[in-house]
Order: structure tokens, then sequence, then C-alpha cells
């Protein structure tokens, strides 16, 4: 093998990785053009030197390639190493794709459907297109400009074959589709239901933005339901209701007993008092007759360490493990475990003992009696 053992383009091109076997040195693997990144093979007769080097590469690209040519052969006489010349290479093609509408693709007949419609959208509503079209992401911004983004793939047969849609919603897009409009008919009908959902963003962003989250841990725009802290070792689940967002939302405490007992009766005692002109926080804590722990406050804890509230388990100190949150509350003293770290705990003290599937004893923190079951 004659290739240059170790041959690399180093760190500004970590996706390009050398191959072996061939006659020359070359490289495979993606190069980033802008926003995206296109799978490239070079072959490099006389590496680092650039010359005789041959690029190929996808159709997309080919054609950038192609409308360039004259300043990229006048770069690959200038440049001496590679990296310059790909450096060079992504800035020409990056300029040259900025305004893509000028980008022509392969002439098959599903493709210039496919491009027209893409066309009568919009590129600026496309984010990204796989190298060979089958994947199309679009985004878009609704009234309170948030940003929205939607994926459609494009089955061969398209457009007599519906692509299959994909988008970050809580509720399915109806799309009636029409094969001379084609991606125009998923747009309006996202665009349509993106208007019917602001209310519900606007509540779940409220949430997001005042209280403090603790699950879902990275909640999208699907996600309708936010597990948010209430006191120390006290939450409480909410459900926002997609139809009616401003709503009593459906609530569930999670916490010890003795905490939650109090809260639950507030709730049914007051639920009445819940006004939907009134803020998602706001209702809550005068329903509740408590603050909700904000948001801001996670990062107080960080940097002082002491806070008069916690969500973490008091075994592992973490939130989230494997996407369990510190359910188990003591009974005594309130702390918060996780089922398995509570469970590893009681099996490595003497005094614990087994019964059936639960296991008993003392609480890592008050030394009170404590049960868990035995996870399976
Ligand atoms: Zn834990
Ligand atoms: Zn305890």
């Amino acid at each position: 093998m004659n290739v240059m053992a170790g041959a690399s383009l180093g760190t500004e091109f970590p996706l390009l990785l050398p191959t072996f076997g061939s006659q020359s040195t070359s490289f495979h693997g993606f190069l980033t053009i802008g926003r995206y990144d296109y799978e490239v093979h070079l072959e490099v007769p006389h590496f680092p030197d650039v010359k005789g080097m041959t690029l190929s590469t996808d159709a997309w690209l080919a054609s950038v390639i192609k409308r360039c040519q004259e300043q990229l052969s006048q770069e690959e006489k200038d440049c001496h190493t590679v990296q310059e010349y790909l450096r060079k290479f992504q800035q020409i093609c990056a300029a040259a794709t900025e305004n893509e509408d000028s980008v022509s693709l392969p002439q098959d007949a599903m493709f210039t459907t496919l491009l027209s419609h893409i066309e009568t959208i919009g590129w600026s509503k496309v984010s990204q297109v796989s190298t060979d079209f089958s994947m199309i992401y679009l985004e878009t911004k609704d009234e309170s400009e948030r940003l929205h983004s939607l994926r459609a793939k494009i089955q061969p047969g398209y457009p007599i074959v519906e692509p299959v849609v994909e988008a970050d919603l809580p509720v399915d897009i109806d799309i009636t589709w029409n094969t001379s409009e084609g991606l125009s008919c998923i747009m309006s009908a996202w665009e349509e239901k993106l208007s019917t959902l602001q209310e519900l963003w606007d509540v779940l962003d409220e949430l997001d933005e005042t209280a403090l989250v603790l699950d879902p841990p990275n909640p999208t725009r699907k996600h309708t339901s936010r597990r948010i802290l209430l006191s120390n070792h006290v939450s409480i689940q909410l459900t926002v209701s997609i139809a009616h967002p401003r709503s009593l939302p459906q609530c569930h405490l999670l916490g010890s007993s003795h905490l939650t007992a109090p809260l639950n009766a507030r709730l049914t005692d007051n639920y009445n008092e819940w006004d939907p002109e009134r803020s998602i926080v706001n209702n809550l804590e005068i329903v509740l007759g408590v603050d909700v722990v904000k948001a801001k406050s996670k990062e107080s804890t960080v940097d002082d360490g002491g806070s008069d509230w916690s969500a973490e388990c008091a075994v592992c100190y973490c939130l989230h493990l494997e996407g369990a949150l510190p359910d188990l509350t003591c009974d005594h003293c309130s702390q918060a475990f996780h089922v398995q770290c509570l469970y590893e705990w009681l099996c490595s003290v003497p005094n614990s003992r087994q019964s059936m599937n639960f296991i008993f004893g003392e609480c890592p923190y008050c030394t009170q009696l404590i049960s868990c079951k035995v996870p399976t």
C-alpha cells in the first residue's frame, strides 16, 4: 500500500477521514458548505499538494461546483495544500449557494416537479435537504416568531405518492393532498394548524420561562405536560388542554403524602378560583396557596450551594437517572430518592430486610423506617 500512513486533514476538517486501499491518498466523509454537510470523496495524488486532486460529490454540490468552475480552477492553481484549497472551496460554494434559487439540479421528471413545488413555497422555508432529496426539512415562524420545523419524507412516485410528514406538534396536521400543489398543501395545512395552537404555546412558554421544569428535561413543541417544582420536595405534573389551554390544566401532585394532601385539598376547594385571564403560574399560586419555585433560582442554587428547595435525589444528588425522577419520598423527612438509588442503598446497609417484593430499612437521611419496591 503506497498510501501515506497518517495522512490527515487535521482538526479543521474533522469529518473527512483518510481511506485506504486506493492508489493515491484519498479522503472520504463530509464537508460543510454554508449550513449543510455534503458527502465528498477526494483523491489527492500529490498529498499534501492540491495539484491533480479530484473531488466527487452528489449532484447538488456538483452543480454548484460547475457554476464556480472558473474561480475554483484558479484557486487550485494558487493554493499549495489541500487544506488551503478546501477552505477556499467552502467559501466559494457557500457564497454561491447563499441564494439557492439559482442552483440547478438533476433534470429528472420527479425532481423537476419537486423543485417547482419547493420554489412555490420558497427556498427560505427549506432548512435542509438530504443529498438525494428523499428528506426535506421545512421551517416556518408562527405569529409569535416561534420557529417550527417539519420533516417531509419524499416517496418514490412523488407527487402521486404523498410524502410522509412528521412535525413537532401535539396534534396531527390534516393535509388534503393535491398532486399539482404538492408541498404547498403541507405548508398551508401546517401553518393553519400552528395558528390554532398559539395560545397553548403561550401558556407552555410561560411555564418554561417562569417555573422550574423538572420534566421533560428538554420540552419540545409536542409536549403539553410539564412537571414543575412547587416547593421543597413537592412537584406538580400539569397537562395543559390543547383545546382550552387557559383553563385549569390536569394536575397531579407528586411528593410525600403529608405534603401533597393539603395541596390536593386546596386544589379541590379552590379550583373555581382559576381565572383564564390570569397567567398559569399566577393561577397555580392562587389556587394552591404556594409560591411556585421560579426558574431563575435554579442558577442561584448552583452558585451558593444552599437553598430552601431541592428536587434532586438525596442518594445520587441528581435529578434525572436513566429517565427516572426521584419519585420516592420519605414520609418523615420528605427527602426524595430514585427508586433505584434507595433500593441499592437499602441493600448495602446491614439492618434492611426484604419481604415479598419490598425492602424495608432506615431512611439514609433521617434513619426513620422507609420502604421501597424492588425494582424490576
Ligand atoms: Zn438517585
Ligand atoms: Zn427520611
